[in-house]
């Protein structure tokens, strides 16, 4: 399962668009349910419109109702070692409860919990949750 799940983020990676950093990275979310949405990161002229696989995998999960997230596969296809997520798509994996994060580059996968990642995460809670 972890084997396909790396396979299926470095597919999306293939798909990223990186014109301007040439690092080139997919997602896979997995729900609850074990549905898994995918991602890649997109980047933009105007650097700061930018957006992380992570952050495009948990968007297309949410917009498909999911509010409770397992897993998030990281796949970096252009560097050897693994590419870590930043801290907004840290801080966007605490809103959901993932639980665990494989973190992969070329060299293969690294896995940690969210919570080694970003011990002290903003929640403020609320009803939906
Ligand atoms: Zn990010």
């Amino acid at each position: 399962m972890t084997d396909e799940l790396i396979e299926q983020a470095r597919a999306r990676a293939r798909h990223a668009y990186a014109p301007f950093s040439n690092f080139r990275v997919g997602a896979v979310v997995v729900a609850g349910d074990g549905t898994t949405y995918e991602g890649a990161n997109v980047e933009n002229s105007a650097y700061g419109s930018s957006m992380c696989a992570e952050a495009t995998a948990i968007g297309n999960a949410v917009s498909h109702g999911v509010r409770k997230i397992d897993t998030v596969v990281v796949s970096c296809i252009d560097a050897d070692e693994p590419g870590y997520p930043c801290g907004n798509c840290l801080q966007l994996m605490v809103e959901f409860g993932v639980k665990r994060v494989l973190v992969d580059g070329l060299n293969g996968a690294v896995e940690h919990s969210v919570e080694e990642l970003i011990p002290h995460g903003f929640r403020l809670e609320s009803e939906e949750q």
